[in-house]
């Protein structure tokens, strides 16, 4: 990635070890690819968690560019956070619902609940009243992934009863699916006809149920609006087929130093690897303070884990420790593989789902656990368009 026209937040590139170049112009791409899978249905965004990890400030304003308009955060800080970057016509629901006595905040930063429980309802609706108006808010019924929502029973009781619902302004009724990255998985088509069950209780409110997988289910899953969150950071929403999406996050390891092991030498702690001959490593400074999976060490699961040095792949060898981690980059021509070069960890050539399995995790949590050591840089933002000088 070119450094020089990205926006640099930690320390310099150079007095750095580990680089994570966060791609906004292949969010914005991603993001339309998904907005024109899903039309006619309105395609919102999951940013929660400070973007999975990647920089909220930077992502949100990007997604924005790309034609955005619908946002979603857990929790109603991150909805704050959210409302002071984004113009006022922009929509954000807060997942975790309407936290008690808090319906002020909501309120005044224009948030929107995704109410789970009754309780909440009656809340929010008696706040309006207070305030003057019926507030904005969605429903989030659950339909089998038993997790947050209310329950079939709960949502008949919210529904009949009037004082709640005449006050208020129902905007979306929502519902999240278990399973939906296994296709042929039947909770998908349970939790479909039961939501659709519901919203035929509530006809004309905007529905919303799929995720970045649940998009790639067929239309029938996309409703009025879908809530993508991993797709657009480069997840594979269709694993394992192959990755409809661009590579948004590139996380690099500079080479500390080479070396020659002599077969019987061991490398890291532990002395979990021998070398079984004559073998060239590098040594990148890269580790688990850093967000690099210690599960990453030789012994993961379908390992040995890959880097990519010098236009190759190379196994990690040994354990990841703190700020380091050892690779054998026997087969890599000297060249390509000196003391300063750079090595990817998740890139275009190391998917992101690759790593995470590897790992024995997921892209979810690989991303939302990069550490803040990583040197930070931005390719692609807007305020970084390199514009042609004037000659
Ligand atoms: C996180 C989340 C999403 C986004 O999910 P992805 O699998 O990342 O696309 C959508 N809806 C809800 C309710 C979520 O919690």
């Amino acid at each position: 990635m070119s450094s020089n026209n990205a926006h640099i937040s930690g320390p310099p590139t150079d007095l750095a070890g580990a680089i994570l170049t966060v791609d906004l112009e292949a969010i914005r791409e991603n993001w339309k690819r998904l907005a024109a899978k899903a039309a006619p249905a309105e395609c919102g965004a999951a940013v929660k968690g400070n973007a999975y990890g990647l920089g909220v400030a930077q992502v949100a304003r990007a997604l924005w560019t790309a034609g955005c308009r619908t946002f979603f955060v857990a929790r109603p800080m991150e909805g704050g956070e959210l409302r002071s970057l984004l113009p006022r016509e922009a929509v954000i629901y807060v997942l975790d619902g309407l936290f008690p006595g808090q319906a002020e905040f909501y309120a005044r930063e224009d948030l929107r609940p995704a109410l789970i429980t009754i309780d909440e309802a009656r809340e929010w609706a008696a706040f309006g009243t207070q305030y003057g108006r019926n507030l904005p808010c969605a429903i989030h019924v659950d339909t089998g992934i038993n997790r947050l929502g209310f329950s079939g029973p709960a949502f008949e009781a919210l529904i009949s009863n009037n004082e709640i619902m005449a006050r208020l302004n129902l905007t979306l009724l929502m519902s999240h699916l278990a399973c939906a990255d296994e296709p042929n998985h039947p909770l998908n088509g349970r939790q479909k006809s039961a939501f659709d069950a519901l919203r035929r209780r509530l006809p004309g409110i905007p529905a919303s149920l799929a995720n970045s997988s649940g998009i790639f289910l067929g239309s029938e899953y996309r409703h009025d609006l879908v809530r993508p969150g991993i797709a657009l950071y480069g997840g594979n929403p269709v694993a394992p087929a192959a990755n409809p999406m661009l590579p948004v996050a590139h996380l690099e390891g500079t080479v500390l130093q080479l070396r020659e092991i002599a077969a019987g030498e061991s490398v890291g702690y532990g002395a979990t690897w021998r070398a079984t001959r004559q073998t060239r490593i590098a040594v990148l400074g890269a580790g688990y303070k850093d967000g690099v999976p210690r599960s990453l060490s030789s012994r993961a699961t379908n390992g040995p884990a890959q880097v990519f040095i010098g236009g190759r792949r190379c196994p990690v060898i040994g354990r990841v420790s703190m700020d380091m981690m050892a690779v054998d980059v026997t087969g890599v021509p000297i060249d390509s593989c000196r003391r300063g070069t750079r090595a990817e960890l998740i890139g275009r050539n190391i998917a992101i789902d690759e790593t995470a399995e590897w790992a024995g995790t997921i892209s979810y949590e690989l991303l939302t656990r990069l550490g803040q050591r990583f040197t930070r840089l931005y390719s692609g933002g807007e305020s970084q368009t390199p514009k042609a000088p004037i000659p």
